[in-house]
């Protein structure tokens, strides 16, 4: 009787597997996700409404308008029509950067002297929008579902406020609610290179990409942000991009319209 249960489970989780297993876009992966891209997106549009409505946004004019045109340049080189993209910068010493699932992206002041000039912010723009685009969020969710921590699609909204804040961490928004929820190496290492591709293809010169991780490893002696929380070590992560440099300089070369460094932030 039980070897018939464990076989029924094993056969459930498998046919659930294989119906769940996803192609992802602007990659040759494949990933198994037990939530709908459309309930990541409002999960990710309510999120973002939260977390904006308790952050000091920042307005300067002349920073907005290069974040719009960075974040919209990386946005068109993806291949996923159906977010409704938005940048924001938010004022705070953190040096920090993500973006929720459907396109909701925020740039933290704190991280700008980091990225230098508009290259440097495609390049973390770029690594933020391919965790959206790989749909690591549903990812993770779907993670903790099966490692039954406490949550079953049903269940799952920003309203339960017990889950609230582990939701905004497996969205990328860890570090402005205090639960640090990392993305994994793989899910790290997979969004350096999607992004990488991305800057380049906007007209950004993807060296710009290794300087980047070079100024932030020297200045981020602070609290980690996202992208730093489950360190590919520095050194290991700039030469996976160094190693995909010939490629994107190729796409950088074929660029409708080439930034190089873009201006000074
Ligand atoms: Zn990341």
């Amino acid at each position: 009787m039980r070897t018939t249960n464990s076989i029924a489970v094993v056969s459930t989780i498998l046919v659930l597997f294989f119906c769940a297993c996803i192609k992802l876009p602007d990659s040759n992966k494949s990933a198994f996700i037990l939530t709908s891209p459309s309930f990541e997106n409002q999960l990710g549009a309510d999120g973002y409404r939260e977390v904006l409505s308790e952050a000091k946004i920042n307005r300067d004019p002349r920073l907005n308008e290069i974040l719009q045109r960075v974040g919209n340049g990386i946005a068109a080189q993806t291949s996923q029509t159906g977010f409704d993209w938005q940048f924001t910068l938010i004022e705070s010493k953190e040096q920090n950067a993500w973006c929720m699932p459907g396109g909701k992206v925020a740039v933290y002041t704190g991280i700008l002297p980091a990225m230098q000039n508009e290259a440097g912010m495609a390049a973390v723009l770029g690594h933020e929008v391919a965790h959206a685009i790989l749909r690591h969020s549903g990812q993770r969710i779907t993670q903790s579902m099966v490692l039954d921590l406490g949550m079953s699609v049903a269940e799952l909204s920003l309203g339960n406020s017990k889950q609230k804040n582990t939701l905004l961490g497996l969205m990328g928004a860890g570090a402005t609610v205090g639960i640090m929820l990392p993305y994994s190496r793989s899910h790290e290492t997979d969004a350096d290179l999607v992004g990488l591709k991305y800057m380049a293809k906007a007209g950004y010169d993807p060296r710009a990409a290794v300087s980047f991780w070079q100024r932030f490893q020297q200045s981020s002696a602070g609290a980690p942000p996202e992208f730093l929380s489950t360190h590919p070590a520095s050194s290991t992560r700039i030469r996976n991009l160094e190693a995909h440099l010939p490629e994107a300089l190729q796409l950088y070369d074929a660029a409708a319209k080439k930034f190089g460094n873009g201006v000074k932030l």
